[in-house]
């Protein structure tokens, strides 16, 4: 298949990247790693008259670390942030989950900012991205705006950016001393889509008590999907084997699979109550 005709801008600035999108809002497309973006354009399913390739602009893709927070550029590739040593140390989950993304060379071109942007509620990282807390960076012409993970992704491929707006930085709160994080997830094949994931990040204090934990799947609802009942119903706890099943089974309750070819939306809550018991044990002994 061949896509639509459309027009190639190739900006070297983030300045003049924006102003290209101001000025064709809805009409243009940014162009970042082009790994969804170009099938679906050469599927006719999108059909964009102008592509803003971000591809030439530079300092997009830096890591910076403040005190165990991260700022991620958006144009950072899956393939750096999976081996990123900085980002292993803060944040492990980051490359635990995007092992999972894809294949290598499909890693080697797709950026965090393109994956997020696109907001496939399948994809690990937006789930991931909930999981930590995450904020982002949303900039157009005039200036800049940040909108917290939970109120980005909106509904499938849809999400709170402006026709004239680009995902520039995705921001990460350190994690604090005594956390454990896991992503787990149950695919067909490994670099597929998952029929469901979990992310869990939980914190203990020095007793070895809970005092905070997040939760979140991917395939498991019209959009990342958060899990704050389970998330709550462990704090206080020890985190034994007991109240992380509980947990678990509140989980199953939260989460809203759609069902799949693969996969029915009863097997689905099934891997995501048996994923949430084991990612939280994980997250647990390596926050101990
Ligand atoms: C065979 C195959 C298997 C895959 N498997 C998985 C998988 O298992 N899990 C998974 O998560 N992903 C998977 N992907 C998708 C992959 O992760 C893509 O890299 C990612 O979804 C899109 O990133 P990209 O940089 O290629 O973005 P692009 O394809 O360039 O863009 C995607 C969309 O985001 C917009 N966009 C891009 N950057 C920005 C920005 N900074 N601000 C605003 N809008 C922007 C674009 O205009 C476009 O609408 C797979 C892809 C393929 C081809």
């Amino acid at each position: 298949m061949k896509p639509a005709p459309f027009e190639w801008h190739a900006p070297a600035s983030l300045a003049e990247a924006l102003a290209l999108k101001a000025a064709h809002g809805e009409e243009a497309r940014f162009l970042a790693g082009g790994q969804s973006l170009v099938p679906a354009m050469n599927f006719r399913v999108a059909q964009p008259a102008i592509l803003v390739d971000l591809n030439r602009v530079a300092g997009l893709d830096s890591v910076v670390e403040e005190n165990g927070a991260l700022r991620l550029g958006a144009m950072l590739r899956h393939a750096r942030l999976e081996r990123d040593a900085t980002a292993a140390r803060t944040h492990p989950i980051l490359a635990e989950a995007l092992h999972e993304v894809a294949h290598p060379q499909i890693r080697n071109r797709g950026t965090i900012g393109g994956n997020l942007s696109h907001a496939d509620p399948a994809s690990e990282m937006p789930a991931v991205m909930l999981a930590l807390d995450a904020r982002f960076g949303l900039r157009n012409a005039a200036g800049e705006r940040e909108v917290a993970a939970a109120d980005f992704f909106l509904g499938p491929l849809t999400t709170a950016l402006r026709p004239d707006e680009m995902l520039t930085e995705i921001r990460l709160p350190a994690l604090p001393p005594r956390s454990g994080t896991a992503f787990l997830e149950v695919a067909r094949r490994q670099g597929d889509y998952p029929m469901m994931g979990v992310a869990a990040v939980v914190t203990l204090d020095a007793a070895g008590m809970c005092i905070a934990a997040r939760i979140a799947c991917c395939s498991a609802g019209p959009t990342p999907v958060a899990a704050p009942r389970a998330a709550a119903a462990l704090l206080g706890t020890r985190l034994g084997e007991a109240d992380i099943a509980a947990a678990a089974e509140l989980l199953r309750d939260e989460v809203e699979p759609l069902g799949s070819v693969q996969a029915s939306a009863g097997y689905q809550r099934h891997l995501a109550g048996v994923l949430a018991r084991r990612a939280l044990l994980l997250a647990k002994g390596r926050a101990a």
